[in-house]
């Protein structure tokens, strides 16, 4: 293992806390909601919240059941279960003007359903309110649990996302509770539940995966009828979560690009700051498209 690897300048951007930005937060605050977009302190909001009109709400509360070892999301045993929250995101998706929503929950497996009811209610609170804005979800995998995931597809988001995160290999390490081969079945099976509806998948790089593993992923995620993949570099959000191995370069990200398209997917965004939701609303497009 590497003690320390220094950070390339291309990942060193500024955030941006303009006027627009702080009302924003102050609306999220006042409507108790939570955006990955703060709380991950992404490099892309302004672009995302001012320029492409999209932001990724997280559900379910702000506490995991889980503890990934990649992830900044506090865990411990969950309290809320609000019924109110669907209506609260559909208003501020309505504020913002968003185009494309990405809905994430924390894992919520104190619940017997995952929380796919909220969830599945979040779908369709926002949809009602703002029927121009195309809706992607990215649940965790909801215990695996193929009626949980059924009560989502049923609400009919615009794409199902679900993370595989990394390689095979890798899994054990980074993940907490999940397994690589449980997140492909459940990929697998949101397309038999609903074909119409695109499937997708990211993963981060960048702690300790070779080449050929990504590869591998590609293939993996193709043979469970994935359509699209976004491929981002692992940065460490504290000192406490495992480190970067590699900053994987623009050129490599590239490359990783067109092995992926090569591999049919119907879409790969892939660069150093590609997070899981960015630029999805090209991403509808582009599955609409095919
Ligand atoms: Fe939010 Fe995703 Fe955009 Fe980052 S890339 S600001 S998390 S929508
Ligand atoms: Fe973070 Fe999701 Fe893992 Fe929970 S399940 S720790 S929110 S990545």
């Amino acid at each position: 293992t590497i003690e320390y690897v220094r950070k390339p300048e291309w990942l060193k951007i500024k955030l941006n806390t303009n006027e627009q930005y702080t009302g924003l937060k102050k609306m999220m605050r006042e409507k108790k909601l939570h955006t990955v977009c703060e709380e991950a302190k992404c490099p892309n909001i302004h672009e995302c919240w001012a320029v492409r009109k999209t932001a990724t709400f997280m559900i379910l509360g702000s506490v995991c059941t889980r503890a990934c070892r990649f992830c900044a999301v506090q865990t411990g045993l969950p309290t809320e279960l609000d019924w109110e929250e669907p209506v609260r995101v559909a208003e501020s998706v309505e504020q913002m003007g968003l185009k494309h929503v990405v809905i994430t929950a924390v894992a919520r497996d104190d619940l017997k359903d995952g929380g796919a009811g909220v969830f599945a209610e979040t779908v369709r609170a926002v949809r009602r309110l703002n029927p121009f804005c195309s809706i992607e979800v990215l649940p965790s995998d909801m215990n695996g649990e193929c009626d949980n995931l059924k009560t989502l597809m049923d609400a009919r988001p615009d794409i199902l996302n679900h993370n595989i995160e990394t390689v095979r290999r890798l899994t054990p390490r980074v993940r907490a509770r999940a397994t690589y081969e449980r997140s492909l079945g459940f990929l697998k099976r949101a397309k038999e539940l609903n074909p119409n509806i695109p499937t997708k998948s990211s993963i981060m790089i960048g702690l300790g995966e070779t080449k050929e593993e990504i590869i591998e992923t590609m293939v993996d995620l193709r043979d469970n009828d994935v359509d699209i993949m976004t491929i981002g570099q692992y940065l460490q959000p504290t000192k406490h979560h495992l480190k970067v191995q590699k900053y994987w370069s623009p050129q490599e990200f590239n490359e990783l690009k067109e092995i992926a398209l090569s591999k049919g997917f119907s879409h790969c965004e892939s660069g150093p700051l590609v997070r899981s939701s960015y630029h999805a609303d090209e991403q509808v497009r582009a599955a609409k498209s095919n």
